[in-house]
């Protein structure tokens, strides 16, 4: 374990907590993972930045880590009432597809999009339809106390356990963001854990139950992937923030009654100790959609030229419990700051060659530093600035750059491994080849050498009119770029 005890925000107490883990030594997380019924946008891979930068924190302080991600293929409405449709039938029948197809086409979008963005691999994707069984027989443990019957399903009696509502701290009747209510529920915010299928319909996604032929509710799904992957109580669960106001407090309620009866005095009745919360990343215009306005896709990004990791570097410059305002100008920003620490890494590299002074002491002081950073609830923003002193103090190569790659175990930027051709990636509206550029500026090059100016403007210009910006004097030493 690294000296600084590991402090985080719990939004069940609304409280900055020391981790203490359940089982000692350990540390057992559950993230909820996408809906595959279309591609993420880039604020869904917010969450799961965070919930990686998490994770590598608990390893890199020595927890022995079981993280569990989710893929949601069944339950999840497109409201969150209990009127609405299944995103994926609904996706499906747009599609004329089968769910299965239009599951495994966006489960593996996702990650696609995990392993751009240097998101480590959990434990085990957990697939919410190899745990139907499970989930049936979840739902008849709690089904006498606390849950009843209606046409449509199976409901939970939000009224039954202590405490319904604490995480999101705001449960009224005209505050709970419902949209649509089912005829016949005791209090607004009880919730389907077993929808049924209507009378007369098919659904492609449909099991056989206690009560009848139907599908699961989507917050069951959680409760039974993470009691049954990680055990009761676990440590950690994560989601994005608008996760706090309905799935959470749900997931709660039915642990509660599965496993923990009594209140939220005690965290652990919740399920997990600590229930932890990304803010959004959202637009100027508002909220982030997938179907409105621009759909910001990271293969969005790519094809404008950005590495997705200079996405990965604008997460980390903000807080996880801040909004963060997406711009292509934010992007920029972000992707500069990561191609100068690739530019200081080589710098640093060759400056340091066989220098063998020892500044051990240096490091130390820099890496207990970076250990409070991230210590103080994942403050990735100071972390990052210790990153970059580390590389600028220039210390003896080998103490440096172990101390660097220590450092970039939490943050996960790569930064001993990019190189700037990695970090500069072709526009997909770009009309000319790298080849070429580089062949181009090879020539401008020797033109220059001979004093040939001519030459060396005319071939400025051509690049110019291919959209190739070539950057005489660029204080990184980045030759060009693409517009
Ligand atoms: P979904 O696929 O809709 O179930 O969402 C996957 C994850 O992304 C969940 O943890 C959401 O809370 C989170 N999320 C959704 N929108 C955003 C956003 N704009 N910024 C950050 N996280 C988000
Ligand atoms: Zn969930």
């Amino acid at each position: 374990m690294t000296e600084t005890p590991l402090k985080l925000f719990n939004s069940l107490t609304r409280q900055i907590e020391t981790f203490t883990p359940v089982h000692p030594g350990e540390a057992r997380v559950y993230s909820c993972g996408p809906t595959v019924y279309n591609y993420p946008h880039i604020g869904n891979m917010r969450a799961y930045v965070f919930a990686d930068i998490l994770g590598r924190t608990l390893s890199w302080k020595g927890y022995d880590l079981t993280h569990i991600i989710n893929i949601t293929d069944v339950g999840h409405l497109t409201d969150d009432g209990d009127a609405g449709e299944d995103k994926m039938e609904k996706m499906a029948a747009q599609k004329s597809q089968s769910i299965w197809d239009i599951a495994k086409h966006y489960t593996e979008a996702y990650w696609e999009d995990v392993r751009a963005l240097n998101i480590r691999q959990p434990a085990k994707w957990s697939v919410a339809t190899d745990y139907i069984d499970e989930m049936i027989d979840f739902a008849q443990g709690i089904a006498d106390k606390h849950c009843y019957e209606l046409d449509s399903g199976l409901y939970f009696d939000v009224s039954t356990v202590d405490d319904y509502g604490k995480l999101a701290r705001a449960v009224t009747e005209e505050g709970e963001g419902r949209i649509e209510t089912v005829e016949g529920k005791r209090n607004s915010a009880d919730f389907a854990i077993w929808r049924k299928t209507p009378a007369g319909e098919t659904r492609q996604m449909e099991w056989d139950s206690p009560w009848g032929k139907g599908a699961p509710g989507w917050h069951l799904e959680c409760s039974v992937m993470g009691g049954k992957l990680l055990g009761f109580p676990f440590d950690i669960h994560t989601g994005g923030i608008d996760h706090r106001e309905i799935h959470h407090p749900n997931e709660i309620a039915q642990n509660q009654a599965h496993c923990c009866t009594g209140g939220l005095g005690e965290a652990e009745n919740s399920g997990a100790r600590i229930w932890m919360h990304n803010n959004f990343l959202v637009e100027r215009s508002g909220k982030m959609s997938k179907s409105s306005g621009e759909f910001l896709r990271l293969q969005l990004l790519i094809d404008r030229g950005y590495h997705p990791l200079a996405y990965r570097m604008m997460c980390l410059q903000a807080h996880y419990r801040s909004e963060l305002e997406f711009s292509w100008e934010g992007l920029g920003a972000a992707l500069t700051r990561l191609k100068r620490i690739v530019m200081a890494v080589e710098k640093m590299r060759v400056a340091n060659r066989g220098s063998d002074f020892d500044v051990q002491q240096a490091i130390s002081s820099r890496m207990k530093r970076f250990d409070e950073a991230i210590s103080d609830d994942l403050n990735t923003s100071v972390a990052l600035t210790l990153l970059e002193g580390t590389i600028q103090a220039a210390i003896g190569q080998q103490s440096a750059e172990a101390s660097l790659e220590k450092m970039d175990e939490v943050l996960g930027l790569g930064v001993l491994n990019l190189t700037r051709e990695d970090l500069r990636i072709r526009p997909q509206s770009a009309e000319i080849e790298e080849e070429e550029i580089e062949a181009e500026i090879l020539r401008r090059k020797d033109a220059k050498l001979q004093k040939d100016y001519a030459t060396s403007d005319a071939i400025r210009a051509s690049l110019a009119a291919k959209g190739v910006e070539v950057m005489d004097g660029d204080p990184l030493g980045w030759e060009w770029k693409l517009d």
